[in-house]
């Protein structure tokens, strides 16, 4: 059984087959699913997803980075509201973007530290993106974040920031289709990585993993991960399966799973 930790299932791309895809990432052992919100609207379809699938998908509340100039106090409410709801185990996905910067760097850090604000008061864990900005997250975690859990979702740095990341007690890495790639860090950081600190994810539709060739990511596919993974650990799939769902259920605080 695996956990998709990251899978933005609730976006147009899932309209035509939304229910088809999950009923395939659950008969292929995906037996559950976080789908973090990237805005309101989508925390809230995240919601309605969840409460129409109990036990299988749970949804976080946050708005992306590349999204975060539509971030308001009152939208702030709002997540403390839903984050009320036992289907909502996370607040995420929130980061700092520097690559694309489709927001002003001065309103990502503040929508940031908002999002860690919440984290605290509902006192559930954070789905964190970085993207060129390991240092001004660091820093941000170091002054806003303390006693914080979460994730470093997608992770796409290298060993150090790896261990940077790690030295934050309550947080781990989340491996995705980038894992499955040539050309990076990824495969030394995971060789590194203590399995305890470890989850998996698709973040599809993104980052569909090799060999695939599908020109759209599902949480299915999370499998493809898990393999890379334990070929890297020198382990069975079967072992990245279990450690890696006890770690989401550990980390979300999922309820337990009834098959
Ligand atoms: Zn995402």
């Amino acid at each position: 059984m695996f956990v998709d930790s990251h899978t933005h299932i609730d976006t147009p791309r899932f309209d035509a087959d939304r229910e088809a895809v999950i009923q395939a990432a659950l008969d292929g052992g995906v037996t559950r699913m976080i789908d973090p919100g990237c805005d309101l609207a989508s925390s809230h379809a995240a919601l309605a997803l969840a409460k129409a699938h109990p036990d299988s998908i749970y949804a976080g509340v946050g708005v992306h980075p590349h999204e975060a100039t539509t971030y308001t106090d009152a939208i702030g409410e709002t997540f403390r509201a839903l984050a009320r709801e036992p289907e909502v185990v996370a607040i995420g996905e929130f980061g700092l973007d520097y690559f694309r910067m489709l927001s002003p760097r001065d309103t990502q850090r503040a929508v940031f530290c908002a999002h860690l604000e919440l984290a605290r008061l509902c006192d559930l864990p954070c789905i964190i993106h970085v993207r060129d900005a390991h240092a001004d997250v660091m820093e941000l975690l170091r002054t806003h974040g303390q006693g914080l859990r979460g994730v470093f979702h997608c992770f796409s740095g290298d060993v150090a920031q790896a261990e940077e990341c790690l030295g934050f007690a309550g947080f781990m890495l989340s491996f995705a289709g980038p894992l499955t790639k040539q050309g990076n860090a990824l495969p030394d950081v995971a060789r590194m990585a203590p399995l305890d600190r470890v989850l998996i994810e698709t973040d599809s539709p993104y980052l569909v993993p090799k060999p695939l060739k599908a020109k759209r990511n599902e949480p299915l596919f999370v499998r493809h991960t898990a393999a890379k993974l334990a070929e890297l650990r020198g382990t069975t799939i079967e072992a990245i399966a279990q450690v890696t769902t006890a770690n989401a259920v550990r980390l979300f605080n999922l309820r337990e799973k009834k098959l």
